[in-house]
């Protein structure tokens, strides 16, 4: 039994967009029991005082990739797995300290690492994994270049991809990342920016094997998420039954009608085609795929804005690859030129928390969910510039009750 008392704190509640004045938050064994106004109980193991500070819940970043520790994800697939992993280690420990305490990865997380980390032996994010994501030969998840003649079996154990081709195969590869403990399963569904061999308006996947896909997942109790840039791969995913569709750039207003008739999320990932487009080179993307950068980069805020505007459930994302992560929180401010302070920070809370089938347990701070919970020095609702600079304005961090920053006073 382990108590923690937050006192004097200025709530901010993401739901209704206001801000609840000087309330304690009390938790206990990891789980929120109290918010609430007047005397906080003297009885708690440990007291924070956060007179002056806006405490939130925790982040959620529905979109990272924490074993794509470097840029180049062809070159990925021949690095040994330690080697990966203590890498991974760094990034799932940036995340945290950037007030990540929930994060969706769509493309390379495992078990192991999923449970290193509720264990406690890794610093970071509590960590929703899908395994890899599926791809068709020559699709986003097939990092083969075209004179690399490696069967895709040979491969496919390695990077964040697997390939598999035909309805049956789809099948296979969705049980067996459920077998893995898959949280959700991912599909490619159109070319992507860091796949050799493809283009980034291909439509991959034929309709029975994302059905195929779709089903599987539905029957395991889980969701699909899947990559998709054009209006015509985005509306075909979405009739099919996919719930989530990740970065979205080309969608057009045909899009938007179908988001909102079967209700699915869109999550954005704009930081992503920033920071590639800043220093993609730097990072090691080999020039040949930042050239298919192209209209995505200018499409991105845009749809983003669009979607916002029709009402379509957005989530956060960022979909950083290796030395690029550091951008994070560079998401909020390509949001914020186009959403205003609310919308883009329940995209990060209780809306991802929806997506992630999480609702009640993250993204607020009410009796019973997780004690996820973060405290900056002004209120975010007024400007989120104030999430963007965790060294000078984040004073606390934690997650699951436990303590990782706490206000030096
Ligand atoms: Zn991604």
């Amino acid at each position: 039994m382990s108590t923690l008392c937050l006192s004097h704190a200025q709530v901010v509640d993401v739901t209704a967009g206001m801000i609840l004045p000087d309330r304690y938050v009390l938790s206990r064994d990891g789980l929120i029991e109290a918010v609430a106004e007047g005397v906080p109980p003297s009885s708690a193991d440990r007291h924070i005082d956060l007179r002056g500070r806006f405490v939130l819940p925790g982040l959620i970043d529905a979109h990272v990739h924490v074993t794509a520790v470097t840029a180049d994800l062809p070159a990925l697939r021949s690095m040994p797995a330690s080697y990966v992993t203590a890498r991974a280690i760094h990034v799932l420990r940036g995340m945290l300290m950037r007030g990540f305490t929930t994060v969706r990865d769509v493309g390379g997380a495992d078990f192991g690492l999923a449970e290193a980390v509720m264990e406690g032996w890794i610093d970071g994010p509590r960590l929703l994994f899908g395994g890899r994501g599926l791809s068709q030969t020559g699709g986003h998840g097939d990092m083969r270049g075209r004179g690399e003649e490696a069967c895709d079996t040979c491969f496919c154990g390695r990077g964040l991809g697997r390939v598999c081709d035909g309805a049956d195969a789809v099948r296979h590869a969705c049980r067996d990342e459920i077998r893995k403990g898959a949280h959700h399963i991912k599909l490619m569904v159109s070319g992507g920016v860091a796949s050799p061999t493809d283009r980034l308006t291909n439509r991959q996947f034929s309709d029975d094997e994302i059905a195929a896909a779709v089903d599987e997942a539905a029957a395991a109790g889980i969701y699909t998420c899947a990559h998709a840039y054009s209006a015509a791969a985005i509306n075909r995913a979405i009739e099919l039954g996919v719930r989530s569709i990740e970065h979205g750039n080309l969608l057009d207003d045909t899009s938007l009608d179908r988001f909102l008739a079967y209700d699915a999320y869109l999550v954005p990932t704009l930081a992503t085609y920033r920071a590639m487009a800043a220093e993609g080179t730097d990072a090691g993307v080999p020039a040949y795929l930042l050239a298919k950068l192209g209209d995505v980069l200018e499409a991105g805020a845009g749809a983003v804005e669009r979607a916002h505007r029709r009402g379509v459930k957005l989530a956060f994302g960022t979909d950083l690859l290796g030395s690029m992560h550091r951008h994070q929180l560079t998401e909020f401010a390509l949001r914020s030129e186009v959403q205003p302070p609310l919308a883009v920070l329940q995209a990060a809370t209780v809306t991802a928390a929806e997506l992630l089938q999480m609702s009640g347990q993250i993204g607020v701070v009410t009796p019973g969910a997780l004690a996820d919970l973060i405290a900056v020095d002004s209120n975010p609702l007024d400007d989120l510039a104030v999430l963007q600079d965790p060294d000078r304005h984040l004073h606390l961090i934690v997650k699951g009750g436990l303590v990782f920053r706490a206000p030096q006073r």
